[in-house]
């Protein structure tokens, strides 16, 4: 029990753990060891973030996808979705929308799908720049050539999610079809910080077959690549992929790792994910009790949004737009943070001094 305790000051004051001390900290975590986590968790967000939590306008631009992930909904086997794409008009006017609203954060993402072009991709970010000269764009559509990335970067992209999954080479193999690899997924986040993107990975929690060796992987991963954001949720089956049956993530869990998370990088963009909102009616707000700093309400249109279906009853997907931004502004509110109107960059240095 003492233990526990210990490890979570020496990652609190080393910011960074040995595979076995991760194994145990998760293993002999407990109800007050978290009580204890989450207070230091606060105490550095609050003192990098103050009571702001960053927003970012989340577009889901299509649910084409050429890859076969066993756990996501929007996998190319899932033959019982209807596919849909966005056009760049369609994609413009959520900005508008979204900007109207407060976002200074567009967030475009979608499966890898191959009719969106290096230069249709490269017009629309150009587009969107040109238009909202005071929002930071991220794009989150997975693996693409460095050259890709570079040209997005230079049409002006800022940001890029994507994923790790899982750092453990067999638990990866676990959860892709053969055609993907551990290997090309990492090349991809490090080409991208290497260009200059403020970059974002993260994984699921409880995905089938990880136990805490595979979440020691990811935490030291983390700590290797040094991202300026981290995205994790629970995973949660979906109906129509191999893992229908699997059981979900624990928000247990996943607001542990957000704790451990916050304290081990105090700067990092740490999103309180849909995921966590889905699973608990209270997960966002949990999310930011643990540590996280960052929300990423829906922008998009009604129509297509319960055709993003990554997981099954993903929460939010008969919002207008408006309805995202107050309710969750409401629910900070409710717990003493509230939605910043701000691009809400990655900071080098500290910006609160509360
Ligand atoms: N094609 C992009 C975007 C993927 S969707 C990419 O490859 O990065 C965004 C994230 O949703 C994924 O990275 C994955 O971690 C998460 N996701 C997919 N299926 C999920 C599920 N069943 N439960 C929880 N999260 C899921």
């Amino acid at each position: 029990m003492e233990r526990i305790f210990e490890l979570i000051d020496k990652l609190e004051e080393e910011n960074c753990l040995a595979r076995e001390e991760w194994i145990a900290l998760l293993k002999g975590r407990s109800p007050k060891a978290a009580e204890y986590l989450f207070e230091k968790a606060r105490k550095w967000q609050k003192k990098y973030f103050g009571n702001k939590i960053y927003t970012r306008g989340l577009i889901e631009c299509t649910n084409f996808c050429k890859n076969d992930c066993y756990y996501c909904g929007i996998r190319r086997s899932n033959r019982s979705l209807q596919r849909y794409r966005l056009a760049k008009e369609e994609i413009m006017e959520c900005c508008r929308l979204g900007y109207d609203l407060g976002f200074r954060t567009f967030v475009l993402q979608g499966g890898e799908d191959g009719a969106y072009s290096q230069k249709m991709l490269e017009d629309l970010v150009s587009a969107i720049k040109d238009s909202y000269e005071d929002c930071a764009i991220t794009l989150s559509m997975g693996e693409l050539s460095y050259e890709r990335y570079l040209g997005l970067f230079q049409a002006g992209a800022d940001r890029y999610l994507l994923r790790h999954e899982t750092a453990d080479g067999s638990h990866y193999r676990k959860l892709h079809p053969p055609e993907l690899s551990l290997d090309n997924r990492k090349r991809c986040l490090f080409d991208l910080k290497n260009i200059g993107y403020q970059t974002g990975t993260g994984f699921m929690v409880g995905s089938p077959g990880q136990a805490p060796e595979q979440l020691a992987e990811d935490m030291m991963f983390i700590r290797e690549l040094e991202p300026h954001m981290v995205g994790i949720g629970p995973f949660v089956p979906h109906h129509e992929t191999p893992f229908a049956r699997e059981p979900g993530g624990t928000v247990e869990l996943t607001l542990f790792l957000l704790g451990l998370l916050r304290i081990m990088m105090p700067k990092l963009l740490l999103p309180a994910t849909t995921a966590l909102g889905t699973i608990d009616p209270m997960g966002r707000e949990k999310g930011v009790l643990a540590g996280a700093n960052v929300v990423m309400p829906n922008l998009s249109p009604i129509s297509v949004r319960k055709k993003y279906e990554l997981y099954d009853n993903k929460i939010c997907t008969g919002d207008e737009a408006a309805e995202s931004w107050n309710h969750l502004n409401q629910k900070m509110k409710q717990i003493g943070y509230e939605l910043a109107v701000s691009r809400g960059d990655y900071k080098e240095e500290e910006i609160c001094t509360m």
